[in-house]
């Protein structure tokens, strides 16, 4: 994962696709992205998080950093992020979500604010996972070095809870989980009886950071997208069992990169996605049982992966136009998904140029 010719490559493809998009839409290419649009770029991070959302008023969110590297000249995923935001148009995150402090998802924090400023940290309050946990060492240095951040910076730092709204003007984002809790209510779009949890199988919790993840429901327009992290399977029927809280989406973030420890069928089928997308690995997330669920899903038209899933055969990888990264030399291929005010959502994939577009419902 840490290889560091890989990430030259990647950088350099970033860069220059910076430079193709241009060119593409001055040839007559359709941009993939138009004035009035939220774009949403899927950073790859190689099995971490890393999602910006940019308003077109030009308000940022960014959901997570990715891992640290120990290349402290040019880090993996904070370069990858920065090159990100280089060609979206961001110069300051105005908001930077911590979703928990696991090192795939905190651990790029450093990194990447000596690349690009933030205007604001959120996160769901204090870690207490110990060292005795698994990987338990690495989330306290990941929260140490997010305290000393907060410390030497002049940025504001909010802690969020469940049913808060936070604080972002040119879309709302909502939080449906942190530090453990979930709402208490269904939201607006809830409230739908889930006759997935009868048969959807249970699994024990893990008592771990993952469980504390922010989740978050992102509205703009009246298009929905979901990311709750790496919240567990255990705590999903806390938001969609035996009441649906948080209804129908037009976008799931698949949860904890696919990984078959979260996204049950339960939330699946509730939330029934019209698109998905997988911030997976070659190697992490997009499980096999993963893919059925999402494929299985009522109202799903398009399944997106960062990765192929190399462990996984062809029926339980999307198509490989929908994959950012085949395997190979690592490219570091984002996936950029934007929602037009009409409605029409569009997923656009750099490596192959194309974009699928997916009309209102
Ligand atoms: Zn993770």
């Amino acid at each position: 994962m840490r290889n560091l010719k890989g990430w030259s490559v990647g950088l350099a493809m970033l860069l220059a696709m910076a430079g193709v998009a241009k060119t593409g839409a001055a040839q007559g290419a359709k941009p993939a992205a138009g004035k009035g649009d939220l774009r949403v770029y899927f950073v790859d991070v190689e099995g971490g998080q890393s999602t910006l959302f940019v308003a077109p008023s030009g308000e940022s969110m960014l959901v997570d950093t990715g891992s640290p590297d120990r290349n402290t000249v040019t880090p993996r995923d904070a370069s990858r992020i920065a090159a990100v935001c280089k060609l979206a148009g961001v110069t300051k995150i105005d908001n930077l979500v911590i979703t928990h402090y696991h090192s795939d998802h905190v651990g790029g924090l450093p990194q990447l604010v000596a690349l690009v400023p933030v205007g604001r940290f959120i996160d769901h309050g204090p870690n207490t996972e110990g060292a005795e946990v698994q990987g338990g060492a690495s989330t306290i240095a990941g929260y140490d070095a997010y305290q000393k951040v907060l410390a030497d910076t002049k940025a504001d730092h909010l802690t969020v809870h469940p049913g808060d709204f936070l604080p972002i003007k040119a879309f709302k984002v909502e939080v449906v989980s942190g530090n453990g809790d979930v709402i208490a209510k269904p939201l607006a779009a809830g409230g739908q009886p889930n006759p997935a949890c009868d048969t959807s199988p249970k699994k024990d919790p893990e008592g771990d950071e993952n469980e504390r993840s922010l989740g978050m429901v992102i509205t703009f327009g009246k298009t929905r997208i979901l990311d709750l992290g790496d919240l567990t399977w255990a705590k999903e029927p806390g938001l969609v069992c035996p009441v649906n809280k948080l209804g129908k989406f037009d976008v799931y973030v698949a949860s904890h990169h696919g990984l078959d420890r979260s996204g049950s069928p339960a939330l699946v089928d509730a939330v029934a996605p019209r698109i998905a997308v997988i911030d997976n690995s070659g190697r992490k997330g997009a499980a096999a049982t993963t893919i059925d669920t999402i494929k299985g899903s009522s109202r799903l038209e398009g399944l997106w992966q960062l990765h192929t899933a190399e462990g996984n055969d062809a029926a339980h990888n999307t198509d490989e136009s929908h994959i950012a990264n085949l395997p190979g030399p690592d490219a570091g291929n984002y996936l950029e998904l934007a929602v037009h005010p009409s409605g029409v959502i569009s997923v656009t994939n750099p490596r192959t140029g194309n974009t699928v577009d997916y009309p209102t419902k």
